[in-house]
Parts: structure tokens; C-alpha cells; sequence
């Protein structure tokens, strides 16, 4: 599942080549990523036709296109989602969606240009095998979808508030892992995220944030930044210059983690086996030593 440093990436790739596009073209190949559109997929086609791009924004793991008459193509990557840019003529991908033409940046004939990707006319097309991901015009959408508007900042947007959030999770009973993935919250920190950002502040996700420090919980997020950060960075450096791509899979993953998926194998701190518990319909992975149970969530006889 594509994790907000992926979406980011992906954020990056389409400010660099689809912005100052104009979209020539929509062709919906499949119904189910645009279900939550209510135009229906010729209406959606319709709506996007001939507006130009004005930009490519975030907020978590959702993603917006700004368009020229002030909607937005606001767009979410699900599971399995990818948004790729493709010259046209490429053969499709097994599961394409959704594809657009986007004329060409500048004229074809404007000097000094001739061999520019500008020049050409691109796609962008939507990749989805299971379609848990979608997209839809959001109607004066362009500065923030009122869709989206509910959603947190994430811990990269200069204006996260960090006084805030402390005195959030200090009003709520639920443990700090559920609050770290609390969109309401704190946007885009998924469940490998937190679990590794946990594993570094040294926290049981369910130490309830209510009695958490506040010392504790501007740890936790400073991890959570610097996890993220660590895989932004991967992600930048493989990103090839056409191909906007992400997945579940980095390779940041492989070399990185220090508890998720880890169980079993020795915490690189303290050596003790890591754990691993379900933890709503998925699994939290820590360090039983370094990241101590809290006595009140304990189901043991000698509690
Ligand atoms: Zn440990």
C-alpha cells in the first residue's frame, strides 16, 4: 500500500511533467475508479476535457490536480493505485484504468525547443489492479477539496501545528499507535510508519495518549518525520524521469525497517525477538524490551 512518502514522490513526478498541460482527452476503461464521481464516467470525461493543469498538491495520501476553472481532479491511490506517464503509443498496462492526453507544453515549433519533452504530447494514465483507489472531478476544488477538507495535515506541511497535536493526544484515551493513524489527527503515516516511528521513540503503540508526556509524544513524531523522510529521499532517487510510479515494495523497506514485518528476528537495539500482534485486521510489530506493554493494557495472570 502506497505510504505517503511514495505519494509524495508521485506528487513530485506529475508538478514536473503534467502541470501547465491542457487535458485533451479522457478515456474511462473501467467504471470502478471513477464510482465515486456522481457525473457518472461520461460526465467525468466531460468535466476534464480541455482544462489545463495548474498544479499538483497533497494532502496525506490524497492527491489534486488544480485545474484552470478552478475545480480539481482529486485522486487517491487505494492499494494498488499508480499514476504513470507515458508517451502515447506505449502499450497499455495490464490493469489501465483510466488515460488522458495532455498536449504538448509548449509549441512545436518554438525555438530551441524541438527535441524537449515539452514539446510532446503525453499521457497520464491510472493503473489499478484492484480498484480500491479512484478519481473524481471535485467541484471548486483546486485551493483544497471540501472532500478532503476533514483530513489532518501531515507532519511534512509547514503548517502542521505540533503544539496542537500534543494537546490532542493528550485528551484521548485510545492508544498511540490508533491516534498515529487518525486521520483526523495527523495525515498519511500508515501502519509500517508507525510501527517503525513507535520502535524508534521507544513506545508500546498502546500506551494510551492520554498518558503520554508531552516529551514523549514530540518524540514520537519527530521519528515519525525522520522515518519518512528517509524513504522521500529513497524515493526521489529512483525516480526515473518519465515514469511516475509507485508501489508498496520500495526498497527503502528492505534495508530500513527495524520492527515491521520483523517478527521473530533480533531488535537491532537490545536484541530481544520482536513481536508481532493483530492490531485492527492488520499486525503491529515492537520490541517487547524497548517498547514495554503498558500495565494496564497487560493480559497476563501475574497483573
Ligand atoms: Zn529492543
Amino acid at each position: 500500500m502506497p505510504e505517503l512518502p511514495e505519494v509524495e514522490t508521485v506528487r513530485d513526478g506529475l508538478d514536473r511533467h503534467v502541470v501547465g498541460r491542457t487535458i485533451s482527452s479522457v478515456a474511462v476503461l473501467h467504471p470502478r475508479p471513477v464510482r465515486r464521481d456522481h457525473r457518472g464516467p461520461a460526465g467525468f470525461a466531460a468535466a476534464l476535457t480541455g482544462r489545463r493543469i495548474d498544479g499538483a498538491r497533497r494532502r496525506g495520501k490524497y492527491l489534486w490536480l488544480p485545474l484552470d476553472n478552478g475545480d480539481a481532479l482529486l485522486g487517491h491511490l487505494g492499494m494498488s493505485g499508480q499514476l504513470v506517464v507515458q508517451r502515447p503509443g506505449v502499450p497499455d498496462e495490464r490493469h489501465l484504468r483510466v488515460r488522458f492526453g495532455l498536449s504538448p507544453l509548449v509549441a512545436e515549433h518554438a525555438p530551441d525547443a524541438s527535441r524537449d519533452l515539452a514539446t510532446q504530447p503525453l499521457e497520464l494514465r491510472f493503473v489499478d489492479q484492484r480498484m480500491f483507489g479512484g478519481l473524481a472531478v471535485s467541484a471548486g476544488g483546486a485551493e483544497l477539496p471540501p472532500e478532503i477538507a476533514h483530513i489532518a495535515r501531515d507532519p511534512f506541511d509547514p503548517a502542521f501545528d505540533d503544539d496542537e497535536f500534543v494537546a490532542r493526544v493528550r485528551r484521548r484515551t485510545a492508544g498511540i499507535k490508533r491516534l498515529l493513524l487518525d486521520q483526523g489527527l495527523v495525515s498519511g503515516i500508515g501502519n509500517i510508519y508507525a510501527d517503525e516511528a513507535l520502535w524508534w521513540a521507544r513506545l508500546h503503540g498502546d500506551r494510551p495518549g492520554e498518558r503520554l508526556r508531552p516529551v514523549e509524544i514530540r518524540r514520537v513524531l519527530a521519528e515519525a518525520r525522520a522515518v519518512m523522510g528517509a524513504a522521500l529521499v529513497e524515493g526521489g532517487t529512483s525516480f526515473d524521469a518519465l515514469y511516475v510510479n509507485v508501489n508498496g515494495e520500495s526498497g527503502y523497506f528492505d534495508r530500513s525497517l527495524h520492527a515491521y514485518g520483523r517478527e521473530g528476528e533480533a531488535c537491532d537495539r537490545c536484541g530481544t525477538p520482536i513481536r508481532r500482534v493483530e492490531f485492527m485486521n492488520r499486525s503491529s510489530f515492537f520490541c517487547p524490551r524497548c517498547q514495554p506493554v503498558p500495565r494496564s493494557r497487560r493480559i497476563s495472570p501475574r497483573d
